[in-house]
Parts: structure tokens; sequence; C-alpha cells
């Protein structure tokens, strides 16, 4: 043994050390930390949507010995946390909201300080069973057979991505055939199926942006004429893409029917539930999903419709073994791990081997609330967009959107001459945002700028559409006014 090697590792091991932590800094980090989010739920309803303030994170360099816990803790409260959007909050009714139960940050505590290794069965036998339990779940609840399978993904665009590399390969799309294989989607499918398309190298497919119906639905019948004709011209439908609950409006496409679309050209159908998805817990909404259980894939979204923190998507595959055949790789280095195979290991069905431990921010919430509390939340959001309706309709110039299939809706001030309209509601977004108790976001809708409404934060309540309403109420008077004193 050589001494100058011992002396070595007796120098650097103090230091090395550090990183252990001793208990009273474990306890003094642990106390500023959970203080910190404690009073950041309490306060949470009372908190800004939006805060416009400047950044300066950079001013904390990295250097060799760290900084004091009060110099980390106001950097990241006062410089990383505060400004732009609040997700957590209740007052974010823009885009599509997210949320962020307790239950599951204090389930990411724990799976971070175990890091079990979820992704192999035979290094995490029960983290690994308890993802499979999640999936064989949402199997049940949207109606898949029980041979489906599929996996917890870091989110919606993941979870598409999947799902439509796993199409290509079930349908046997290649090189050879590329050209003559069509994809269905429509204008307000979400662009990460888009970005998917491209991503999975399918990019060379004839696709088509079905049109929509009044509603913003798919327009079936225009939809069925598109795949005649392109059968006609030697074409063959490859792959359906349809929305439960689109980002722009909410809207459901007639699923059942494109179900029966899809079955006849036989073609793989593919729901994007990322959004919409959970409101299927809600025994008066089921009908509206009708036509889920008949698709191919389907991907849903916990870190919406579950109010889970961001970071965890669904993706659901009724034919198990295609979604293995596309995922599946054996490594030489890994035959130990292999040989123990009581239950399928979600490194065989994703893209991911090394991954975090998702599942328990999932199911420790389930475990402790129940689905009770999840189905009223739903169900809350819902009568929350209908309240909203009926107030809005009351200010004088603000048009509302058609009847909204789920809790996203959308609405405009036209009272505003000729093409003042689009600037004037994209003033009317920048004031709501700078009021800053709530945000909204905006989009163009049939080529008009319209301001949407996206009520899913399990945080949002009747006093948040209220606060929205009175400030829509004052600014649209504003608006008003204006126009009476310039003829
Ligand atoms: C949010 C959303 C997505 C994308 O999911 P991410 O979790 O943001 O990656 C896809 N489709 C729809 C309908 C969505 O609302």
């Amino acid at each position: 043994m050589h001494k100058d090697l011992i002396s070595q590792l007796e120098t650097i091991e103090k230091e090395a050390r550090k990183l252990e932590m001793t208990p009273d800094e474990k306890e003094a980090w642990t106390r500023m930390i959970t203080n910190s989010g404690l009073e950041m739920t309490s306060r949470m309803s009372n908190l800004p949507a939006f805060t416009a303030s400047e950044t300066e994170v950079r001013s904390l360099v990295i250097n060799e010995n760290g900084h004091t816990i009060e110099a980390i803790m106001s950097t990241l409260e006062k410089e990383v946390i505060q400004p732009g959007l609040n997700p957590a909050s209740g007052g974010h009714m823009g885009y599509i909201p997210g949320g962020g139960l307790y239950m599951s940050a204090l389930g990411d505590y724990m799976a971070d300080i175990t890091n079990k290794y979820a992704g192999i069965y035979f290094a995490a036998p029960g983290a690994v069973a308890m993802e499979n339990m999640l999936i064989e779940w949402l199997v049940n609840v949207f109606g898949y057979p029980s041979d489906a399978t599929g996996y917890l993904a870091s989110g919606g665009s993941m979870a598409n991505l999947s799902a439509i590399v796993t199409a290509r390969d079930a349908m046997g799309i290649n090189s050879t055939n590329i050209t003559t294989h069509v994809i269905y989607g429509s204008a307000h499918m979400h662009h990460c199926l888009n970005k998917a398309i491209r991503i999975a190298g399918l990019s060379e497919c004839p696709y088509r942006n079905i049109p929509l119906d009044t509603h913003h639905r798919m327009d079936t019948r225009a939809l069925k004429s598109q795949m005649e004709l392109d059968i006609h011209n030697g074409l063959q439908p490859f792959l359906l893409i349809g929305s439960a609950g689109t980002t722009d409006t909410g809207a459901i496409d007639p699923l059942h029917e494109m179900a029966n679309l899809a079955d006849d050209y036989q073609c793989w159908f593919h729901v994007d539930a990322a959004y919409g998805g959970f409101f299927i817990l809600l025994p008066d909404q089921k009908e509206k999903f009708k036509g889920i259980e008949r698709s191919h894939s389907l991907v849903t979204d916990p870190h919406k419709g579950m109010f889970l923190p961001y970071g965890t998507g669904v993706l659901l595959v009724r034919d198990g073994q295609a979604l293995r055949n596309s995922h599946y790789y054996m490594a030489n280095y890994m035959q130990d791990a292999h040989a123990h195979a009581e239950e399928t290991s979600p490194a065989d069905l994703s893209p991911e081997l090394t991954k975090h431990w998702r599942g328990l921010r999932m199911w420790l919430p389930l475990m402790h609330h129940g689905l009770s509390p999840f189905r009223a939340c739903l169900k809350e959001k819902l009568l929350l967009t209908q309240y909203f309706r009926e107030k809005a309709t009351l200010i004088p110039h603000l048009e509302l959107g058609p009847a909204p299939d789920l809790s996203v809706t959308y609405y405009r001030y036209a009272g505003s001459p000729g093409s003042q309209c689009d600037a004037d509601n994209l003033w009317l977004t920048e004031e709501i945002r700078k009021d800053g108790r709530v945000f909204v976001s905006s989009s163009k809708i049939d080529g008009k700028v319209c301001i949407r409404l996206a009520v899913l934060s399990f945080r949002t309540t009747q006093q948040t559409i209220d606060t929205l309403i009175d400030i829509l109420t004052r600014k649209c008077a504003e608006l008003d006014g204006m126009y009476q004193q310039t003829p």
C-alpha cells in the first residue's frame, strides 16, 4: 500500500464528506425550505398570479465554498420564484393551468431521499409495481382492455412523441412507403404533435388538416371525404389524431365517429387528452369521451387534470406489445436486471432508462385524499367555467365563444370600431396581467384575437372568477368610454 495514497485520502476526506451534511446543517436547511414552502402555500390564494419583475439570479456565482443559507434563500425567493407566472396560484387561468398538490411535493421529497431506481423492477420492485398499479388504474379509467399498458412520462409532449413512434412502427411505416401514408389532424391539435411527427421522422407523410365545426370539433364528414379521396388517389390512411380537450377551446373531437372511421380505413387512432382526460372521472362527463376506449393510444397529463406539479404525463397503448416493440432494448450489462421479469419495467416501454420515481408524487395524494376530492375539484372547474360565462354575458360588448365541452372558454371585447378589435383584446389581456391578481392568455381563433379562460387549478375558486369579472367589467367600460368620446 502506498503511504502517499492513504495520506491523500485523509487530506481530501474532510472536504468530500461535506456533501453528506451534518445533522444540524440538514435540519437547518430542511426547516428553512419547509417553512418557506408552508408559508407560500398558506398565502397562495393572495399571491399574485403574475409578477413582472427583474431577475438577478446570476449575482450569486458558483464558487468553491458556497454561500450562506440566507443569501441562497433570498435569491431563490425574490429573484427566482417570484418573477413571472405563478402556476401554483389559483389565479392562473391562462394556457392550461397547473397546480401543485402539497402531497406531491412530499412524495418528491421521499423519492429524492431514497432515490429508488424506478426504471427497472429488479432494482426497485415496490416503486415499479406502484407505477404499474397507477397505469392499471388508468387503463381501467379509460376503458382500455387489461392487456393495454403504458408508462408515466415527464409530460404530455414526451408521451405524445412515444405514441407517434409506436404508431409508426406498428403500422410498418418506413422509407419505402412513407410518402403514401397519410396523417390526419386538425388546426387545433396541440403543436407538440406536429413536433412529434417531425422528430419521429414522419414529415414526409402527407398531412391533412381536417376542418373543424362551429364548436371547434373535428368535422368527421370532411374527414371521411378526405380519407376516401386519399384512398382513391392510391394513398393509405395511417394515423388519425383526435383531441379530448383542445388547448385553445377545450373542445372534444367526436371520438366515437373517428374510431369508426379509423376502423373502416385501418388506421391508427391516437387521442391527445393531455388537458381534458381526467374529466372522464366525472360520471356526468363520461359520455363526451365515448370512443376514447376504442383508440389505439392516448395521452393524459396528471400535471394538469390531477393537479400534480409539473413533470408527470401518461401514455397508454391498447396493444401493450406494440409499445414494447418500439421501446424495448436489451443491453449486455443489463442482463441481471432482465432475469427478474415478474413485472413490466418502465425502461422496457419508454425511451428512458434511469428516471425519476414519478409515481410516488401521484400515488401519495391519491392514497391520502382518495378520489372524491379530485372528482369534486374537477366538477367545480366545470361549474366555475359556467359561472364565468353567466357573469360575462352581463358585461356590455363582451362576446363569448360557443358553450365549451370542458373548462376552457373564450371571449373578446367586440365594441371596437373596425380593425381596432384585435389590438383592443391584446390590450385587455395586458391590462389583466398588469393587475396581476389573475393571469389569462390570448389566442387567435378563426383569425380573431380572443382571450381564453382556462379553469383547471385546484386553487381556483368562485372568488378568483369574481376578480377576473371585476377587472373585465372595469376595463371594458374604459374601452366603451373611449369609443363614445371619439366619434
Ligand atoms: C399541455 C398539452 C400538451 C403538451 O403537454 P406537456 O405536458 O405540456 O408537454 C399536449 N396536448 C394538449 C391538449 C395539452 O393541453
